[in-house]
């Protein structure tokens, strides 16, 4: 075994303390083991690690202090700048780690770091519960959750950070504690929303909600109705129900069987519905829609939470080459809607698409300096992703998203969703924490003063 640069005895040493997998780039697994969900990000570490449990977490962190090599974590794999991986890192592989233990009496989950929201989806789905987490069952829990987290189930729920109530996390000077708002409570508003700057979460512990069926599915509008429909859209979700909840998208018919052929290909707007409780509610907010304007495409029905969760994963598997462009809007005027429906009857290839989440609902619960997620004043968390298989499209779907991000940026609060954004540098990172940014660079300088872990969106100490 070589690897360059690094002394071939201190390597085979800390191989022989490994109980899971040490990957370097001299093995056939390498490339597979170095790829990420962004087909975009073509990164090649010094070592990776497919760590089997906190021990192998902590030979990992020392062996990277110690041979100086910067520590990249990566769990599900999917942010969107790929800052699950670095050049000449040493990747802290967290994948394998993925057990999680339903506790019914105490109406939690604890999940490891490396599970993938599909796997939690399927341990809580027989017992009807759930917490918000996101709209792919191939994310991390990892990733999403210390950006935050919203999906489905936010306006009834909250962000996925309120449900947290513990992690235990591996910090850089390699303690191993558990943080919870009695127990380095800095530490744990600051892991809310702070990204992965703080230490390496090996699990977290979350509090149930019920979940079961659900009434959704996506209605879809020809573009030409979307000056329509956005802000009748606007209006009804400012106001609805915390357990009504539905997201807007503009995006492109897919050309596969489950949609009319008359619709493949055609750029359309709509929205994807996950509603909670009562079908009257729920059908009564449906209807207010259909008889509004008639749906070119009604796929809403009653459905298993857990089907729902998955129901999009097909049509974008990993791999695909994306741009990522993120906006929190506050409003949406009627100037910001005309702007957003120009840049979107341009969407540059087919899975290229544009969501506005809304975070309004339970998000609302809380207060801006609650957590480190400091954009509670938002009502909606936009991203626009330029997507294409062939990366001879970036240069397409990379000025699109731009230039449609641009025109978009004085209608928003400045920043954007941390996990939602490719390397943009300290100016957006700052814009993205607003008031929560100080206080932060204070609770890294006492963790991490070195700025051990830096490969995320950092907050400098
Ligand atoms: C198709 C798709 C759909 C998405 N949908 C949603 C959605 O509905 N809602 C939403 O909120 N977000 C969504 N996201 C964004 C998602 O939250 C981010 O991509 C998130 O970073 C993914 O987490 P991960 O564990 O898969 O990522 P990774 O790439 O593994 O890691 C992401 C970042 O977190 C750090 N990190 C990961 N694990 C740890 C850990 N255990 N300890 C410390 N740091 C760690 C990494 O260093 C890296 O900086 C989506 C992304 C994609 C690609």
């Amino acid at each position: 075994m070589k690897t360059k640069h690094l002394d071939s005895k201190a390597l085979e040493a800390f191989e022989n303390q490994l109980k899971g997998e040490l990957v370097t780039p001299d093995s056939d697994r390498y490339d597979m083991f170095r790829r990420v969900y962004n087909g975009m990000i073509d990164k090649k570490p010094a070592l990776i690690v497919r760590c089997q449990n906190i021990a192998d977490v902590l030979y990992s962190l020392e062996f990277g202090k110690i041979h100086n090599i910067p520590i990249a974590i990566r769990a599900g794999g999917h942010n969107a700048a790929g800052l699950g991986v670095a050049d000449q890192s040493i990747v802290i592989d967290l994948s394998l780690m993925n057990g999680i233990q339903v506790d019914l009496k105490f109406n939690t989950v604890r999940v490891e770091a490396g599970c993938l929201l599909g796997d939690i989806d399927h341990a809580l789905d027989p017992f009807g519960k759930a917490f918000p987490t996101g709209i792919f069952s191939t994310t991390g829990i990892s990733g999403l959750t210390l950006g935050g987290g919203f999906g489905h189930l936010s306006r009834a729920y909250g962000l996925t950070i309120d449900s947290l109530l513990e992690a235990d996390i591996v910090l850089a000077d390699g303690r191993l504690i558990t943080v919870d708002e009695h127990n380095f409570p800095d530490l744990f508003w600051a892991i809310q929303g702070g990204g992965g700057n703080f230490g390496i979460v090996t699990s977290y512990l979350f509090e149930l909600h019920p979940a079961g069926k659900i009434q959704g599915g996506p209605m879809l509008w020809h573009m030409e109705e979307a000056k329509h429909i956005m802000p009748f859209y606007r209006d009804f979700i400012l106001k609805a129900p915390k357990e009504i909840y539905c997201y807007f998208a503009f995006l492109t018919i897919p050309p596969v069987a489950i949609f009319p052929e008359n619709l493949h290909l055609k750029k359309m707007c709509g929205l994807v519905w996950c509603n909670l409780g009562s079908t009257i509610k729920s059908n009564a907010a449906l209807e207010r829609f259909r008889s509004f304007k008639t749906p070119a495409l009604d796929y809403v029905e009653i459905m298993p939470y857990v089907q729902l969760q998955s129901l999009f994963d097909a049509l974008y598997p990993s791999g695909l080459q994306w741009y990522w462009k993120a906006a929190f809007l506050k409003d949406l005027s009627q100037e910001a809607i005309s702007q957003n429906i120009i840049h979107a009857n341009r969407l540059p290839t087919p899975h290229s698409t544009v969501h506005f989440y809304p975070v309004n609902g339970a998000c609302h619960d809380k207060k801006n300096s609650d957590s480190a997620w400091g954009n509670r004043d938002a009502n909606w968390s936009q991203v626009i992703v330029g997507v294409d298989p062939d990366p001879t499209n970036n240069p397409k779907i990379t000025h699109w998203a731009r230039s449609y991000w641009e025109a978009i940026h004085p209608y928003s609060l400045g920043g954007g969703y941390i996990n939602f954004m490719m390397d943009e540098g300290q100016d957006q990172i700052k814009a993205s924490y607003r008031d929560n940014y100080t206080r932060l660079q204070k609770i890294k300088q006492k963790y991490d003063p070195k700025n051990l872990f830096r490969i995320n969106q950092n907050i400098k100490p």
